[in-house]
């Protein structure tokens, strides 16, 4: 596994909508490995390939907070969002020292694939909620300046 360099403050390149996955193969195992080694480097909760300058439809997501169950997301789709829109700060990897104020519903169900390439649904709510819908939408080229309003201390 290898550290990948994450994409800062390059709103053009981070716009740009991710491909599905066709095949589950090596290259996107080593990826999915090289993106959980650099997530915990950063110390951060969630990473996108395109954030690592690769455009596919993959994200991973620290859902217990301890970096020990960092799990995968392969062509994730949200099937569906409820409860209140709460706002919240967020912050990306890809905008070090930037916060946005963020407006969320606070559960999300989400179906993806495995790196085994098995569908799975999970469901999530208020914080990791959050962060599912945060790199989903880096996906498809959305990221918080975008939809947020920045917010300085
Ligand atoms: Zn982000």
């Amino acid at each position: 596994m290898a550290l990948r360099e994450i994409v800062k403050e390059n709103m053009e390149f981070l716009s740009k909508k991710s491909r599905p996955v066709e095949k589950i193969d090596d290259r996107i195992i080593e990826l999915v490995g090289d993106m959980k080694e650099t997530l915990i480097k950063a110390d951060g909760v969630g990473l996108a390939a395109p954030q690592v300058g690769i455009l596919k439809r993959i994200f991973i997501v620290d859902v217990d907070l301890d970096k020990k169950n960092i799990m995968e997301f392969i062509n994730p789709e949200i099937i569906k969002k409820k409860g209140k829109n709460d706002k919240y700060l967020e912050g990306c990897l890809s905008f070090p020292g930037r916060s946005f104020q963020i407006i969320r519903p606070d559960k999300v169900v989400i179906k993806a694939q495995n790196l085994s390439g098995e569908w799975f649904v999970y469901e999530a709510e208020d914080f990791i909620a959050r962060a599912l819908m945060h790199e989903n939408d880096h996906l498809d080229g959305i990221t918080i300046p975008k939809i947020g309003k920045e917010v300085f201390d």
